[in-house]
């Protein structure tokens, strides 16, 4: 995501915050400073309920976060959007137990902020009452708190805190997938179905929450509860076609998907040459190898475009080419779906095939796709999902890592 800023590193973990965040604060200060407390301490005190209200977002998504890392998934980052964090998993873990204990912990922390918060509000409140500095009782107080919580005040703030952590952790456990207690769902499920179907079920539940949300939101719930139900919408289907992506992706090896006449470059050939092949084949990604037929890089699309732009057409293949060592490696025995992750987690639109130090040749992006409608054809019959090459990716394609988004 180009538009957000890195806040902080933590774990390993990139913490990112997305410039719309900026839009969340400002409703914040105008909520607050429309209140009793006049605009200027309204707004501040606007501004860092806020704050500490994504605080907690973000200790639920290292929740998710940490949990996924000692099942060795990596985390790249944590983004801070103003509908909630996305902690970015590079892939669920295909045990469904690892799943559900991952989507669980993100809840789980809220319930926890939810239960050291409670002494401490005890805590304030008796002390208030004790010095007498409001009158009634404990429970007496404790009410008034929580009907005036719009008011700057420390007990008042610590009720807010309390209140939101029991409902973001009850919210995030609807089963509408993709949120928490929606890969809940999924992975309960995945123990007594094939994964493909318990995803297929969980969106199709997931998808009956975005619809019964839009209509409350419709209602009078407010524009966050429909943005919320069309990100359960759209992020359901997506993950789904993943899913159904990756479960006919396995049934074939990176050895079948090589193909037995593709063309390599020598390295110092000219990009003329490699414009020329596009011209009159399908093959859009070359292998480049040097006179003793080593394998020593990948001449792909994207990049044979920009080095045309900036160096001409009697540029060397040499210095165009991404070099064999940014080019990840699999073996002749990899699923598909393996390379497909490879791909996603190093952002690469090609893997070389070797079998030990042997080179057999290169797969991209384009004949994934290619397999996929073959197989996706012959498995499948009509009901067919998205190629994986097809998905609308920035800058290189790259097809989409797994994540665990929140609200
Ligand atoms: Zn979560």
């Amino acid at each position: 995501m180009g538009t957000s800023i890195v806040l902080f590193r933590v774990f390993d973990i990139e913490v990112r915050v997305h410039w719309s965040f900026v839009l969340i604060l400002v409703y914040g200060a105008f909520m607050y400073g429309a209140g009793p407390a006049g605009p200027l301490v309204g707004a501040a005190y606007g501004v860092l309920v806020i704050i500490l209200l994504f605080v907690c977002v973000t200790l639920h998504e290292f929740g998710h976060a940490l949990v996924a890392k000692y099942y060795k998934v990596r985390v790249g980052s944590i983004t801070l959007l103003p509908i909630g964090g996305v902690a970015n998993l590079e892939r669920m873990p295909d045990k469904p137990m690892q799943e559900f204990l991952i989507a669980l912990a993100g809840p789980l922390v809220n319930f926890a902020l939810a239960a050291l918060l409670l002494p401490l509000i005890i805590l304030v409140v008796g002390m208030q009452v004790s010095a007498g500095t409001v009158q009634g009782g404990l429970w007496q107080v404790l009410r008034g708190t929580l009907a005036g919580a719009v008011q700057p005040g420390v007990s008042n703030l610590l009720v807010y805190l309390l209140a939101t952590n029991v409902l973001l952790g009850l919210f995030n456990l609807l089963p509408a997938f993709p949120m928490d207690g929606g890969r809940i769902l999924r992975a309960l499920l995945a123990m007594t179905m094939p994964y493909v179907q318990a995803t297929r079920t969980a969106v199709l539940v997931g998808r009956v929450f975005a619809v019964l949300m839009a209509i409350w939101g419709i209602m009078g719930g407010g524009i966050i509860l429909m943005l919320i139900a069309f990100f359960i919408y759209v992020g359901g289907g997506a993950e789904r076609e993943a899913v159904e992506s990756r479960a006919v992706l396995r049934h074939a090896t990176a050895g079948q998907a090589l193909s037995h006449n593709a063309i390599s470059l020598y390295a110092s050939e000219r990009l003329s040459r490699a414009v020329d092949l596009i011209m009159n084949s399908y093959q859009t990604d070359y292998a480049v190898l040097d006179l003793s037929g080593n394998f020593i890089g990948v001449l792909t699309r994207p990049r044979l475009v920009a080095a045309l732009k900036s160096q001409g057409s009697d540029a060397r293949v040499v210095d165009a080419m991404l070099r064999a060592e940014a080019v990840p490696v699999v073996t002749p025995a990899t699923t598909l779906d393996q390379v497909w992750e490879k791909m996603a987690t190093s952002a690469s639109r090609v893997v070389a095939v070797k079998q030990q130090t042997q080179f057999l040749g290169i797969i991209t992006l384009d004949d994934l796709s290619e397999v996929f409608n073959v197989l996706g054809a012959a498995l499948a019959g009509g009901d067919r999902p998205t190629p994986p090459g097809e998905k609308p990716q920035p800058g290189e394609e790259q097809p989409a890592p797994g994540h665990a988004a929140d609200v």
